[in-house]
């Protein structure tokens, strides 16, 4: 591969969470490797371009649902996926990589149809708070942490759960899982943003991304020091 491409995607609508910041990490951690790599951060005024690593962040209903109609009317992140990127999505970006979500006003707006989820209007209360999630075994991750802030719950259709809530609401269905993922597209709940917290979580989509089964370590204290401190304070 020549220089890794992470775009992401909207952040003049889906900036509000500072999930941004996983477009950063994703590409420094690149970097600190030798890997060459580029951050695109892509207007919803423009054609989404080639890379090869979306980060799609959270934001308002509002916005969410013009990111959604865009990605869908522009096309490009599907074809990117059938041609092997990988997406990372988190919140509003995970209900928009669904099949659907509600709107403000609780109607039911389409997503982009990557993962085989659904989102409706939550009946408790809002969603917000720290989350420890269990991953499925078969990623070969560590414990994450993050932060929700959602009242969209998630079903799960075909797509495998990222993991299994052992703090915190995740999904939010009636089912303690957190997240979703199929090949090379993964979802979750988690803000932190969530790479700065889990660097496992970021090295296993640049995996990924580069098709690389082995990457050089990093010196990792100060982000596991982060997750150590955030996973004690929901007593986990
Ligand atoms: N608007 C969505 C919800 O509340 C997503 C919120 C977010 O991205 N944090 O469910």
């Amino acid at each position: 591969m020549s220089t890794l491409r992470v775009a992401v995607v909207y952040p003049d609508l889906l900036g509000t969470y500072g999930d941004t910041g996983n477009g950063i990490i994703l590409t420094r951690r690149a970097m600190s490797r030798g890997i060459a790599a580029e951050l695109l951060l892509c207007s919803s005024s423009e054609p989404l371009p080639e890379a090869d690593l979306y980060c799609i962040g959270g934001g308002e209903d509002g916005p969410q649902v013009l990111a959604a109609d865009r990605l869908r009317a522009d096309g490009r992140l599907t074809e990117a996926v059938e041609r092997g990127a990988t997406v990372f999505a988190v919140c509003a970006g995970f209900q928009i990589i669904g099949g659907s979500f509600p709107d403000a006003a609780g109607r039911t707006h389409g997503g982009v149809g990557l993962l085989d989820v659904t989102t409706t209007k939550g009946s408790g209360p809002r969603c917000v708070g720290e989350v420890a999630v269990d991953p499925a075994s078969s990623l070969g991750l560590g414990r994450l942490s993050g932060f929700e802030n959602h009242s969209g719950v998630t079903s799960l259709g075909q797509a495998s759960a990222l993991g299994t809530v052992v703090a915190g609401r995740g999904n939010g269905a009636g089912v303690a899982v957190e997240g979703a993922y199929a090949g090379h597209v993964l979802g979750t709940y988690l803000h932190g943003p969530v790479l700065a917290r889990n660097p496992d979580l970021a090295d296993l989509l640049l995996r990924w991304a580069t098709g690389r089964t082995e990457l050089v370590a990093l010196d990792d204290a100060a982000e596991l020091g982060l997750r150590a401190e955030r996973l004690a304070s929901v007593g986990c």
